[in-house]
């Protein structure tokens, strides 16, 4: 029952769509519940997720089978979680996979949830071999997520040059400690503030899409509308519809395909 009481707690919160991410079972995946918890759910598109420690070939046909059933438009790659960079060659196989099917990649980048394991020596979970991946696969689309936190100049740096990856800012407030969120809100914006002022800000609120985040209790998943003002004191109101919205939908291409067949877009939405 998580993940449907998750969508609930969220949709009590906002209207309109989500995307859910799935956690790797090793991590706190809740395994095929998953879908089974989700699939009558017309406000939510699956983002499936690679154990990069295990054979990947079954696991693709397993995403394959499911694709249209469940509405899957990316597959998460945990880096740092697991030791593995973006551009090791065992990966090359999931990116073969979603230029075929039209998903994009979504990578764990930056530090890891505190309670979680993650590999913290050696920076695995970094986003420029993202950067080096997209320019192998430039029709096939990617996010580097949590804006490679702390490590925002590296993102910042791949999403502008690279014109297939996107990123986010979900997974910014975790909050064991319990603060008031002006506080994790303050930091943050203040250190994204100084790392954009090398750059066009209106070029990044292109690229940028909003996200909470969840793996337990304290990581901020109640913080829905924190997470919307702060894109809103980031980027400017002007640019809220795109984060929330559009971007979305530059960044999954897949996802148009459900939103245009059910008729919820403009069909000359570019
Ligand atoms: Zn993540």
């Amino acid at each position: 029952m998580q993940t449907k009481k998750l969508i609930e707690e969220y949709f009590n919160k906002r209207e309109g769509f989500a995307i859910s991410i799935k956690a790797l079972d090793s991590l706190i995946g809740n395994g095929d519940d998953f879908y089974s918890e989700t699939k009558d759910d017309d406000r939510i598109f699956i983002c499936e997720c690679i154990d990069c420690l295990k054979p990947i070939t079954p696991q693709l046909n397993k995403i394959k089978n499911n694709l249209n059933k469940y509405k899957i438009i990316g597959i998460k790659i945990y880096l740092g979680y697991q030791p593995i960079f973006a551009n090791d060659k065992k990966l090359f196989e999931v990116y073969d996979f979603a230029k075929k099917q039209g998903l994009s990649v979504v990578f764990h980048c930056g530090v890891g949830a505190e309670n979680l394991k993650s590999e913290k020596n050696i920076n695995y979970a970094s986003c420029v071999p993202v950067g080096e991946i997209a320019k192998l696969y430039p029709e096939t689309n990617f996010i580097v997520s949590h804006f490679d936190y702390p490590h925002l100049d590296d993102c910042l740096n791949v999403i502008l040059n690279n014109k297939n990856v996107f990123t986010d800012i979900s997974g910014e407030y975790e909050n064991f400690n319990n603060l008031d969120y002006s506080i994790l809100m303050k930091d943050f914006i203040t250190k994204l503030n100084n790392a954009m002022s090398k750059y066009d800000k209106s070029q990044i609120a292109q690229k940028v899409m909003f996200g909470t985040d969840y793996f337990g209790i304290g990581s901020g998943f109640e913080a829905v509308e924190e997470y919307i003002e702060t894109a809103k004191i980031l980027f400017g109101e002007q640019n809220l519809e795109n984060i929330l919205f559009n971007n979305v939908l530059k960044a999954y291409p897949a996802l148009q395909k459900y939103l245009f067949l059910d008729n919820y877009v403009d069909k000359d939405y570019e």
